[in-house]
């Protein structure tokens, strides 16, 4: 059976008090949405969501953690801290982490064990930039992302993985449905060498998802749903999203 889908909404760096207003109007409009529904708000935002109508009916992930899970690390936050906030998964790896962060592969994974060991459910995003994907490195490169961001004891239960290409975040472009499709399948074989359940691990695609393009992406094969930024921070928007999946 094809895993749960699962629509993912990433505020970034983005959101105030306020803002929780948009979960109340999102689960107002979609009480009973067919597919499981993640907000994951700045950190500051997670207990004030849990604590809200709306926020107790949504799941809520953090965008970062640390790899230890406790310590000396001056503004960082531990997976330990995210759970307690209310939050059951955790965003990793993302681009840019990556890129404003120097996060590598060993990096990312060494947070995911973290996240696991915390009993968070770790969502594993990769993705080629542009200048890889025009020479044709596309599938190299998430192979090898993948083999070296997961950690040991991953399982379909506690890890997701999104496929984020990093030409595509915010920029209103996406690529096209068989080069997703080239992708999720390259990543539902690579995980079979890695997870025993590899075919029950959900595999978001991420980058651009809007309401207009959300039920072609969703009707792929291998698509287990979405990471959605930009489109995320409206209610009508995630909600027209959540009602493709
Ligand atoms: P976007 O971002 O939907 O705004 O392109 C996706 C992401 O970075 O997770």
């Amino acid at each position: 059976m094809a895993p749960r889908k699962l629509a993912a909404g990433n505020w970034k760096m983005n959101g105030d008090l306020a803002s929780l207003a948009e979960i109340d109007a999102l689960i107002a409009a979609h009480p009973a949405p067919s597919c499981e529904v993640l907000v994951c708000p700045p950190a500051v935002l997670l207990h004030p969501m849990k604590e809200r109508a709306g926020g107790a009916r949504v799941a809520l992930g953090g965008q970062d953690c640390h790899a230890d899970l406790a310590g000396a690390h001056t503004g960082d936050i531990s997976a330990v801290q995210l759970k307690d906030a209310g939050a059951s998964h955790v965003i990793l790896g993302h681009s840019e982490r990556r890129a404003d962060h120097g996060e590598t592969d060993a990096v990312v994974a060494a947070k995911a064990a973290a996240a696991h060991a915390a009993g968070l459910i770790a969502i594993i995003c990769v993705g080629e930039t542009e200048t890889q994907r025009d020479a044709d490195q596309t599938l190299a490169v998430i192979a090898s992302q993948l083999d070296g961001s997961i950690p040991e004891g991953a399982t379909a239960a506690n890890t997701v993985i999104a496929y984020e290409p990093v030409w595509a975040i915010g920029t209103g472009r996406t690529p096209t449905l068989d080069q997703i499709a080239e992708v999720h399948a390259l990543m539902r074989e690579r995980l079979g060498g890695r997870i025993g359940d590899a075919a029950q691990v959900r595999l978001l695609y991420g980058g651009s998802v809007k309401p207009g393009n959300a039920a072609q992406i969703f009707a792929l094969s291998d698509v287990d749903g979405a990471l959605v930024g930009g489109a995320s921070l409206k209610a009508a928007d995630f909600g027209a999203i959540i009602a493709a999946l």
